[in-house]
């Protein structure tokens, strides 16, 4: 199937998806939006109140930063895939629950097959936690890793900039490294998971020296 169909397939079996509890409450699913040949692809949490209403992923005040920051690096929304770990949205915005992770899984797994990113952006720690498990945002955001052969960056959630400005800068100057990390992705090696990594670190040279 082409890509462009496999997105539209996955769109439409979300919209009528009743695989965990989320879809009790939701009003609209949020498959995800974005050119099925995009270079980057977003991933976010979880659909909020907006993204609720409309159907559509960052559509309310962090979705406004994510536009913001994409165009300090000359990019713009429509350029780039933006999607969701889970696709409806958890009540009242709690944190979605791992059953609903793994239920919602398998159409984040179809869109990332079938966009096949460059580089794949995970915002938050749940949307990190789903490729790097045991590593901490506050230690490894805006480092690439391989993993599974995919380029991973981790970084803050929007949301968290807004709610801490302090976050800030280290989110913008996260953004600034997108457009040279896709052009590097072929030379960045696969990340290996340090069994004794205690402190959530990615505590390989290599990765470090790139920056
Ligand atoms: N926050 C997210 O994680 N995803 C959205 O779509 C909107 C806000
Ligand atoms: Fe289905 Fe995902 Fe919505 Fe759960 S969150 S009902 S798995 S689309």
């Amino acid at each position: 199937m082409k890509p462009v169909e496999e997105l539209k397939k996955v769109a439409e079996e979300v919209s009528v998806c009743t695989r965990c509890q989320l879809h009790y409450s939701r009003k609209n699913a949020v498959a995800g939006k974005g050119p099925a040949d995009a270079d980057i692809m977003f991933i976010g949490e979880g659909p909020g109140f907006h993204e609720n209403e409309q159907g559509l992923p960052f559509v309310g005040a962090a979705g406004k930063l994510l536009d913001e920051l994409l165009s300090k690096i000359g990019m713009q929304r429509n350029q780039v895939f933006i999607t969701n770990i889970v696709k409806c949205r958890p009540p009242g915005n709690r944190d979605p629950e791992p059953e609903e992770i793994e239920a919602c899984n398998q159409y984040l797994e179809r869109q990332i097959q079938a966009v096949n990113p460059k580089v794949i952006v995970t915002l938050g720690r749940y949307s990190m936690a789903h490729f790097l498990p045991n590593l901490k945002i506050s230690v490894v955001h805006g480092q690439a890793m391989k993993v599974r052969g995919r380029l991973i960056v981790p970084m803050y959630h929007p949301a968290a900039g807004l709610h801490q400005r302090s976050l800030m800068s280290a989110i913008e100057e996260d953004f600034s490294h997108l457009p040279e990390l896709i052009d590097q992705a072929a030379q960045i090696p696969e990340f290996v998971e340090d069994e004794n990594n205690e402190n959530g670190s990615a505590d390989q040279a290599t990765q470090l020296s790139l920056f």
